[in-house]
């Protein structure tokens, strides 16, 4: 099935050479030169991946990227024009699954997005109808789905995948650096802090007191481990 991606940017150079390089890879591709229409386009088309560029005529990549995710988990990939450390970890609190930096290379960018899309098709392709169950909680690993008691729990894509992983061997404590390369899963440019922000959104989704969590526990200078209740 081709997949939809939607590319909201407001240079139309950068959107030319998204657009011909997606294309090329036989995905289909909608774009949106600011932030109202990229977001009513996010919400109509339901796309599979969304581009998102921070900086945007009239509503700003964040604001549009924390409205996509009051009703989706789709993966957003922001574009930062500028290397600064306060938009990456802005872009990951809003919701964001990951960041590139503009100028990015069309290779890198290619990989990321194939990356993140890999990950949403392993829900459907394969049959695992695995159930990984901790305290309340149930991880249902083909629907993409955590519930607590019954009800869903609405999770990003990685925060879905980085529960799942630590929950799958609770008690191992797993370094910051392990985290990045068995859940973001390739060449990431090396943010350990991106591991500590998905964890506190995690904490604030699924711990009663996020501050003190009863199941995504720090190993103070170590890292991090899931306790199994
Ligand atoms: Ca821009």
């Amino acid at each position: 099935m081709q997949r939809l991606i939607l590319i909201i940017e407001d240079e139309k150079p950068i959107v030319d050479i998204l657009k011909f390089n997606l294309e090329r890879e036989n995905y289909k591709v909608i774009y949106a030169m600011d932030g109202e229409e990229g977001l009513s386009l996010a919400l109509s088309k339901a796309p599979d991946l969304i581009l998102l560029d921070v900086m945007l005529p009239g509503m700003d990549g964040f604001d549009v990227c924390r409205r996509v995710r009051e009703k989706s988990t789709v993966p957003i990939l922001m574009l930062t024009a500028r290397d600064e450390e306060l938009d990456k970890v802005v872009g990951l609190e809003m919701g964001a699954d990951d960041y590139i930096t503009k100028p990015f290379g069309v290779r890198e960018l290619m990989a990321r997005v194939k990356a993140h899309l890999r990950r949403t098709d392993k829900g459907t392709e394969t049959k695992e109808s695995q159930v990984i169950r901790f305290g309340e909680y149930s991880i249902l690993c083909d629907r993409y789905e955590i519930t607590r008691d019954g009800q869903v729990v609405e999770l990003t894509l990685r925060e879905f995948e980085l529960l799942k992983f630590l929950a799958q061997q609770p008690g191992r404590i797993f370094t910051r650096e392990n985290l990045l390369e068995q859940v973001w899963g390739y060449e990431y440019f090396g943010e350990v802090r991106t591991v500590d922000v998905t964890i506190r959104r995690l904490r604030e989704k699924i711990e009663d007191n996020p501050a003190e969590p009863r199941y995504i526990i720090t190993k103070r200078g170590v890292g991090y481990y899931l306790k199994a209740e």
